[in-house]
């Protein structure tokens, strides 16, 4: 039997995988095999070390194969493998939740888990349509998103996302408008925040005019959006929008599934930017990447709604939950990189880099004509370039394949390069991915 250069892989075997968010003909025609992983680099199927670009899928801050969290994997699974996720525990769940609660801002304290992004964003949505028929409001049901927003692939996460490319295959979904991105022209370049663009959020006024408060049920957006490629909130934009969800009684979600625990800088995008929403989701970087898991995180008074209004107390308060929901075995996953980024500082580090960072980024500018913004925020950027032939995508893919050959993981998404090295890169890697980025930008001008 045949296999495919260097690989165990049979031709057969590679085209049964219907792979995720991959063009998987062009894919299985070229393949990009990864074997293994350790610090900040992959190794792939010819041997080469591949430097980490995106911090896997901006899940592994804490880079690979990290000791103290296989070590608790390791114990785990020879300890409690699977304990059922309803109507019974174990420890290490609620101890967890503490611990994730540390990194939230006051008041957020209540943390229901689930097995990624799109159902963190799932729970969000209906403990928010839930809540208000708790409180009989049950005509609140509309939810606000943002144009350029991801928030995942559920039918849920999809309905309230604004990338198109993400949306038009797939009919109606739940009712959802969307406010207008806050990629303002003339603020290209900026480093950080962008001084202009917080009126973006006055559109809000405009659709609550439209359909009226006594109809929606909240406002979800990403803090930073990362999947558009790091479009970065101006100064005041998040603010104005809490003023108007609290003027209007709208719950407000950040989406944090990027966001949350150290990628900003900042133990989560709304201690970064300074607001507090009602309900924050996120995934990622809680277990390091290591084992599925997400969670959706509650200010208090949610939680208690559904507890003061559950009935009998053997009843469900609400019926809702996964079977994979606080997973033993990600449960230790995420005390172990939640204590790890605690106890080696890495929050603080990440703060203290960005601006190195920003700075190595934005000397990008100027590299060729088809770059047309940079954005960044702590250890995260998006480069935007100009379509080839009317085709967005076709310039960041050929980029991006280029960096691969090179040695560096890079991901290429709409018209955007997006960078999120890992928080303990050193300034000589930064350099590195810089450099070789602005070569390959140069190849496809
Ligand atoms: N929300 C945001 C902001 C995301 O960036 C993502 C994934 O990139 C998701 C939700 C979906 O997460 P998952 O792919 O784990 O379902």
């Amino acid at each position: 039997m045949s296999h495919i250069a260097n690989t165990n892989l049979t031709q057969a075997q590679l085209d049964a995988h219907w792979m995720a968010y991959t063009g998987n003909r062009q894919f299985k025609k070229d393949p990009r095999i990864i074997t293994a992983a350790s610090g900040h680099y992959y190794t792939d199927a010819d041997g080469r070390q591949i430097f980490d670009g995106l911090s896997g899928l901006w899940t592994c801050g804490l880079g690979h194969s990290v000791p103290a969290i296989n070590e608790a994997v390791a114990n785990q699974v020879k300890t409690l493998d699977y304990s059922p996720a309803f109507q019974f525990g174990h420890e290490k769940s609620f101890q967890l939740a503490e611990k994730i609660t540390e990194f939230m801002p006051a008041g957020l304290n209540r943390v229901f888990f689930t097995g990624s992004g799109s159902e963190s964003v799932d729970t969000a949505l209906k403990v928010a349509r839930a809540y208000w028929r708790k409180k009989g409001m049950g005509t609140k049901t509309k939810f606000i998103g943002r144009a350029k927003g991801y928030h995942g692939a559920g039918i849920s996460g999809f309905s309230v996302g604004g990338i198109p490319a993400n949306r038009v295959l797939y009919g109606q979904g739940l009712e959802a408008y969307h406010l207008p991105h806050t990629q303002v022209p003339g603020t290209e370049f900026s480093k950080g925040m962008a001084d202009t663009g917080k009126e973006r959020a006055e559109d809000l006024l405009n659709m609550i005019a439209m359909h009226d408060a006594s109809n929606i049920a909240a406002v979800i957006v990403e803090p930073m959006s990362g999947s558009a490629g790091v479009i970065v909130p101006p100064k005041g934009y998040l603010q104005r929008l809490r003023e108007i969800c609290d003027q209007h009684n709208i719950l407000l979600i950040f989406d944090e599934v990027i966001t949350a625990f150290g990628r900003m800088g900042a133990q989560s995008g709304s201690e970064a930017f300074g607001v507090t929403p009602d309900i924050i989701t996120m995934a990622k970087q809680v277990t390091n990447g290591v084992i599925p898991m997400g969670a959706a995180v509650f200010k208090q008074e949610i939680y208690d709604t559904f507890m003061d209004t559950g009935g009998a107390d053997y009843m469900l308060e609400i019926p809702h939950g996964y079977t994979y929901s606080a997973h033993p075995i990600a449960c230790a996953a995420g005390l172990a990189s939640l204590e790890t980024i605690r106890s080696q500082g890495l929050i603080e580090r990440v703060k203290q880099m960005s601006p190195i960072w920003e700075n190595y980024v934005h000397s990008l500018k100027g590299a060729s004509d088809a770059i047309t913004d940079i954005r960044n925020y702590g250890f995260a950027a998006g480069i935007s370039l100009a379509a080839v032939d009317g085709e967005a995508a076709k310039r960041p893919f050929q980029i991006a394949m280029s960096m691969w050959d090179k040695g560096y993981y890079v991901r290429y998404g709409g018209d955007t390069i997006q960078l999120a090295p890992p928080f303990t890169t050193e300034e000589t890697e930064m350099s590195s991915l810089i450099d070789a980025l602005g070569e390959s930008i140069k190849k496809f001008s």
